[in-house]
């Protein structure tokens, strides 16, 4: 058999399935990896079902969290997920990342043992293996701050930095728009004033620390 029939991937899951479990259980937490693959104008993840067990979180609101950052429709089927449109598995590994840096991994001591509890209209990450807590800030909820809605030349905004656009700057996005801030990086929380705004696009620069 050539060599090439073998691609990295696979030899990567080979050797972990080698791993004994108490090696893998005294490590950090791995996140889990997302299988999948296309079909026609379809891209299924295969291992859905374990990831979801592995993180211990409901499949639908692993789901609804995914549509909504790859902008797509999928559904849920039988312990794998449908996504319309070819979508690369990387891509979709790099939102159960951020899913589960945001919904899972307690900021404290890093570890999956947590729980999502209601307190009132805020949701809290509880840490069972530390006692440590923190509340979930969800993008979805406006109410704190409705002014954000449409983005104004001039205008001044907290933003939480999510991404790092092609070139390089800090990308945040409210609503339907994408600000790129220069000279932020993924993770920042700054005040910026927007400078122009083209569209849905606007550019922006730092003018303090945001509010947390
Ligand atoms: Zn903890």
């Amino acid at each position: 058999m050539p060599e090439d029939d073998y691609d990295y991937d696979e030899l990567l899951q080979r050797a972990r399935k080698d791993l004994p479990d108490e090696i893998a259980d005294h490590e950090r937490f791995q996140i889990p990896e997302v299988e999948s693959f296309q079909e026609g104008n379809t891209t299924i993840v295969t291992n859905f079902g374990d990831i979801s067990n592995m993180i211990d979180r409901e499949q639908d609101e692993i789901l609804k969290y995914l549509l909504r950052e790859l902008g797509t429709a999928g559904e849920k089927d039988e312990g794998r997920i449908l996504f319309k449109g070819k979508i690369g598995s990387k891509k979709i590994q790099e939102k159960l990342d951020d899913y589960i840096g945001k919904y899972v991994l307690c900021s404290e001591c890093d570890r999956p043992d947590t729980r999502l509890v209601k307190e009132g209209r805020i949701t809290i990450l509880r840490c069972d293996a530390c006692g440590a807590h923190r509340p979930i800030k969800g993008r979805k909820k406006k109410e704190k701050r409705p002014s954000v809605e449409k983005i104004e030349e001039g205008g001044i905004y907290d933003l939480f930095i999510q991404d790092i656009g092609r070139e390089g700057d800090g990308m945040a996005r409210v609503g339907s728009y994408t600000i790129y801030v220069t000279g932020t990086t993924k993770g920042d929380r700054v005040k910026v004033r927007i400078e122009h705004v083209k569209g849905t696009l606007a550019f922006g620069s730092v003018v303090g620390k945001g509010s947390t």
